[in-house]
């Protein structure tokens, strides 16, 4: 393992200056929160922030107070610090009573240890999981300037969105809060920004080697959740390759705006099939003002693969796709 400094700042303002210091230095820096997926980097050499080469220094936010629990915000929603853990995010009752979305999604990353230890913000921001990144390829995700995945092993990657990289996003938290419509809060040398988590994902053609918006010396603080203006049944669905311990082939997670059995609008975004969380807008209107039946949720399946390029080895994900969102959106409008 390469060697690395470990600080522990106390304040968000205090881990912002850390890492500006570092930069400044000419050494290459990243935040930690659980250091489930970060450490596994560092150890293998593998550069978390690409071009930017293994971390010289972790700037540890565990010590970081007030940003590691749920609370009810002034606008009837609910603020999410970035340190807090899956475990809790799974267990919390305002999250499976009003928003099961995001408990199931927490619920269902990896295994019980990494869920005690894993974050929100460490969770949304992982770096991809592509077999030629993790092994220490040179591509687009390294800093490098191929992609080793279109003629080589690719049935575990996008379907969507893809070139010149063909990642899928790795995060179970990420569909469900753009489902959710949530905000995120970064914080950086430029004090705070708030956007929202559609915004926050980039597509490898607009930045090929970044997953998303934030620089090197800003950090995700913690992901706002509105009230919604009605009653929303939800749910997350995923496949997985086998039972435990592993990312999504295949997830949807559908929120769906209810006035008694009348859906209003959906929100349905899907996960393990493309470089961001990726919505289906063609399948959200098909449920706009509709009362949800089998026969709809069928049609709202095929509309959910519209636009689907799967490369050479995984067309499989594209009916999987379809019945993942058919069955996803019957089980979020089952809710009772
Ligand atoms: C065996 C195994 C199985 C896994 N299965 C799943 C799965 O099924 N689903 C899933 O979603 N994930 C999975 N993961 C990935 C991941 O470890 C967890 O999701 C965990 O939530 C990551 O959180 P963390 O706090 O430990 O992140 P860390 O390891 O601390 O950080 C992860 C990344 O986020 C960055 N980061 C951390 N905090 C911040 C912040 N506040 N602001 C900006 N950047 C930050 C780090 O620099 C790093 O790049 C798995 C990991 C392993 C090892
Ligand atoms: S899909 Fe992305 S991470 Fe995988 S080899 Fe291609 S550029 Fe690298």
């Amino acid at each position: 393992m390469k060697a690395f400094v470990n600080e522990n700042p106390g304040s968000i303002d205090e881990a912002v200056m850390l890492a500006q210091a570092a930069l400044r230095e000419g050494r290459s820096v990243s935040f930690a929160g659980g250091g489930t997926d970060l450490l596994q980097l560092v150890k293998e050499r593998v550069p978390n922030r690409p071009g930017s080469g293994v971390p010289d220094v972790l700037v540890n936010l565990k010590r970081v107070a007030g940003i590691d629990q749920v609370t009810r915000n002034d606008q009837g929603g609910l603020t999410i610090g970035g340190l807090t853990s899956l475990t809790d995010l799974g267990a919390n009752p305002q999250l499976r009573d009003r928003y099961a979305v995001l408990a199931e999604a927490a619920d269902s990353v990896a295994t019980r240890q990494i869920r005690n230890a894993g974050t929100l913000a460490g969770n949304v921001c992982q770096r991809p999981w592509c077999w030629y990144y993790r092994n220490g390829f040179d591509c687009y995700k390294a800093g490098g300037n191929q992609c080793f995945s279109i003629a080589g092993e690719n049935q575990l990657h996008a379907i969507f969105g893809g070139g010149p990289s063909f990642i899928v996003h790795p995060s179970d938290l990420a569909p469900a809060l753009v489902a959710l419509d949530a905000r995120f809060r970064v914080a950086g040398p430029g004090g705070d920004r708030s956007l929202s988590s559609n915004d926050f994902f980039v597509l490898p053609n607009e930045d090929v080697a970044h997953e998303n918006v934030l620089g090197d010396d800003e950090l995700l603080v913690s992901a706002v959740i509105p009230e919604p203006s009605g009653e929303i049944r939800s749910h997350f669905y995923k496949i997985m390759d086998r039972e435990t311990w592993t990312h999504a082939v295949v997830s949807a997670a559908v929120v769906l705006e209810m006035d008694g059995e009348i859906c209003r609008t959906a929100r349905i975004v899907l996960g393990g099939v493309a470089p961001i969380p990726w919505r289906v807008p063609a399948a959200e209107r098909l449920l706009a003002d509709q009362r949800v039946t089998p026969e709809l949720a069928d049609s709202v399946g095929i509309a959910s693969i519209e636009g689907a390029r799967p490369l050479a080895k995984n067309a499989y994900k594209v009916p999987l796709t379809r019945r993942v969102v058919e069955r996803a959106v019957l089980a979020a409008a089952a809710r009772a």
